[in-house]
């Protein structure tokens, strides 16, 4: 697990790359410019792992994209202390992103193998999850809920009504929305009993999964 001044000098033009895309948080791009994006894909990938791509991690999942990652988070407004939850851990890159930004954060994965491999990984590069869950990402996490935000990392056929109603009053559910391909989505709870909607164009995703643990 190496992480020298060749590959910060590669996440410094990463950040570059993301921020002529149209990124503006310096606090997200310093996510950027600060995570170790290499050591969250397998080390043969490790020349791959500074383009803005998304790449396999194995178990048909995906490391997203940079500047997907960055998009959803900026989405999100994360402000320190705030409480997120995020439906798809991976490889955790977006965890880091987030603990990046001071958030305290809950995350979930159905996926068993890759689940126990980033909760290993994380804390070994000094990410702290509040709490990382094995389980399914439609149910949300009833038990910490209300969230500030709520990011969905797969693409969801349809909004589960579970996340919306674990949104505190003012709190961000950024989720991409369709089958074959995903209109990313912010929903803003605005009232105890009111969302406001709003679109930003197409990503691709792998499936956010149901009923199959
Ligand atoms: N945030 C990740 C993205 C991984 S790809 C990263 O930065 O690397 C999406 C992840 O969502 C996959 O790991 C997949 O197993 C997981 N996933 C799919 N459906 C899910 C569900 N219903 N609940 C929780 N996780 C799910």
């Amino acid at each position: 697990m190496k992480d020298t001044f060749k590959h910060k000098g590669m996440r410094n033009q990463l950040a570059q790359i993301v921020a002529d895309k149209g990124i503006t948080d310096e606090k997200v791009l310093n996510g950027i410019r600060n995570i170790p994006r290499h050591l969250f894909m397998d080390s043969s990938f490790e020349a791959h792992a500074y383009q803005d791509k998304a790449f396999p991690i194995g178990a048909d999942q995906t490391i997203s994209q940079p500047y997907t990652v960055a998009f959803q988070t900026q989405l999100l407004e994360v402000t320190p202390g705030a409480k997120i939850l995020e439906i798809g851990t991976g490889s955790g890159y977006q965890t880091a992103m987030l603990l990046e930004l001071g958030a305290k954060v809950y995350s979930i994965e159905r996926q068993k193998e890759l689940f126990k491999k980033t909760s290993l990984f994380l804390p070994k590069l000094g990410y702290r999850a509040k709490k990382l869950i094995f389980g399914d990402g439609y149910k949300g996490l009833p038990t910490e809920a209300p969230f500030d935000g709520i990011v969905v990392t797969a693409g969801a056929p349809y909004v589960p009504k579970a996340l919306l109603a674990q949104l505190k009053v003012g709190g961000k559910l950024v989720i991409p929305v369709g089958r074959k391909e995903q209109i990313m989505t912010l929903f803003v709870r605005t009232s105890e009993k009111e969302f406001s909607k709003q679109e930003f164009g197409e990503f691709r995703f792998v499936p956010m999964l149901e009923n199959k643990n």
